[in-house]
């Protein structure tokens, strides 16, 4: 098969220090096609010691890298934003057979994570200070902006590109150097990736890259090592609260990107037609595996059933099939488990009294299908309602009043999105205004934006990514009282 062929040029041993090496150990990991459950690579497993040479890789890139005229930083950054467009083809392709989404999807993705080079070779020359004299007027207040240090980067499998960019370009802009570990689901991304930007000009040691079986002990030993000053994880947030547990210990600088419960909140006064393509997106976007998909639609209680049947019909229409596959819209989900994990909400949802209206059970062939389905009449104690759904299950119960549309949103530990549509703007801006979470959709089913922060209230993470949150995130605060 034609998709295949690209394997060949792709790096499969690990990048320490400029070089691409075996780990110490030999062991390799198997990287499965979601598509057919068929092994199509493995790729090294790096060790501990492995991993403390790729930390002391960029620890010595480190000074020179942080040296290095903020000017120059953002060409080479440029450049990795323009190798990434002109090999978009390929990447999405990769992402495709790896991880499984359509490749319309995948083709976004690389064109989203593209874009943080972009954005961040702009921050890279505008990172700024303050300068201001002191209330006594005894001093000056110089206040500047420092390269953290060495950065621990680790990212899931949802989006393989985008979650490795969004973290590589702001950590370069900002001076910092870093060492990459992504999902062991998708390593092959992260690796086409990592080859691009050392033919960017990105210079030895200031990207390496580990791929593991043992995540927990490999982080966890990055994290005590003494060189390491930050962690930016994405992932979940059982994963994201371990972590920080480990990071107290060397108290390291932490960014955590967590899980979500996003609440799509539809009044009944809403454009049902822009309702229903916010709907979509918001739900459909990667197969419903995005941290920000619509976990639970709250339909005012006078469309509910227009809302439902429209829904139902749009989503029973997708054409499901392997995510490289043309015309394909909904590819698999990432493995078993997930399947196995889906269709477990959805019977627990069904026996709690939600009714069936589309898909419902997982298909049988060769890979890891799970139909459209949507749900409605879902209760609030039912799983699907409080715990991340991550596939294409859309659960569908309804509301009276706007008060108690809000109290529900909410309703969980999760504030990562919430979306709401309305043609009332004063309405829809006072309810965003209440919603505790840190990003809104309002009459938009999708806001991840290169040049917005993005990120989470209460247990969906700490600090922004893009925008120009996120160079802050990668520097360290120094200010400097003179007096002369
Ligand atoms: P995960 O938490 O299982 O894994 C995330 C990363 O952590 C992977 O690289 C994994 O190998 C690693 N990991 C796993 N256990 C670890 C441990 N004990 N110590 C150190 N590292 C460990 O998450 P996932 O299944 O890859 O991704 C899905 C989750 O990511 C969802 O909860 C989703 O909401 C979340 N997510 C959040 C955002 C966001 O921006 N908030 C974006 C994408 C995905």
């Amino acid at each position: 098969m034609g998709i295949r062929s690209h394997l060949a040029g792709i790096p499969t041993d690990l990048l320490i220090g400029g070089a691409w090496r075996p780990g110490l150990t030999g062991a390799r990991l198997d990287v499965t096609d979601p598509s057919t459950g068929a092994k199509i690579a493995d790729v090294a497993d790096a060790s501990i010691e492995d991993a403390l040479a790729a930390v002391a890789a960029a620890h010595d890139a480190g000074p020179e890298w942080a040296a290095t005229p903020p000017r120059r930083r953002s060409e080479i950054l440029r450049r990795c934003f323009e190798l990434m467009l002109e090999r978009k083809d390929f990447l999405a392709e990769i992402i495709s057979l790896e991880n499984g989404k359509a490749l319309p999807d995948a083709h976004g993705e690389v064109a989203y994570a593209a874009e943080f080079f972009r954005w961040f070779s702009e921050e890279a020359v505008r990172l700024t200070g303050d300068y201001a004299t002191a209330p006594s007027g005894a001093n000056r207040i110089i206040v500047q902006h420092q390269p953290i240090g060495v950065c621990v980067l680790v990212t899931p499998w949802n989006f393989p590109a985008a979650m490795a960019t969004r973290k590589i370009a702001p950590a370069l802009a900002a001076g910092c150097t870093c060492v990459l570990k992504p999902a062991t689901e998708t390593p092959l991304t992260a690796f086409a990736l990592a080859a691009i930007f050392a033919e960017a000009g990105v210079p030895d040691g200031v990207i390496n890259v580990l791929t593991t079986g043992r995540s927990g002990p490999l982080v966890s030993a990055m994290l005590h090592d003494p060189r390491v000053r930050k962690l930016s994880f994405t992932g979940s947030t059982e994963v994201g609260r371990r972590l920080l547990h480990e990071a107290a210990d060397t108290v390291i600088s932490c960014s955590m990107e967590l899980g979500g419960n996003a609440p799509f909140i539809v009044f009944d006064d809403a454009d049902l037609d822009k309702a229903i393509d916010g709907a979509m997106v918001a739900k459909m976007r990667n197969g419903g595996e995005a941290c920000t998909a619509a976990n639970r639609f709250l339909v005012q209680e006078g469309i509910q059933h227009a809302f439902a049947a429209r829904l139902s019909e749009r989503m029973s229409a997708l054409a499901v099939g392997p995510g490289y596959a043309v015309g394909t819209e909904c590819g698999p989900v990432i493995n078993g488990g997930a399947l196995r994990r889906i269709d477990g909400l959805v019977r627990d949802a069904v026996a709690r009294g939600a009714i069936l209206l589309t898909g419902g059970a997982p298909d049988d062939r060769d890979g890891f299908y799970y139909p459209p389905t949507v749900l409605s009449g879902v209760p609030d104690d039912a799983l699907i309602s409080t715990e991340e759904i991550f596939g294409p299950v859309a659960a569908i119960a309804s509301f009276r009043t706007e008060d108690e549309a809000i109290a529900r949103a909410n309703g969980t530990e999760y504030g990562l999105i919430s979306y709401v549509f309305t043609a009332d703007l004063a309405r829809g801006m006072r309810v965003s205004e209440k919603l505790d979470s840190g990003m809104i959709g309002l009459n938009r089913g999708v806001v991840s934006d290169p040049a917005a922060p993005f990120g989470g209230t209460k247990q969906s993470g700490l600090g922004r990514e893009g925008g120009h949150h996120g160079i802050l995130e990668f520097s360290e605060v120094k200010y400097i009282g003179v007096t002369w």
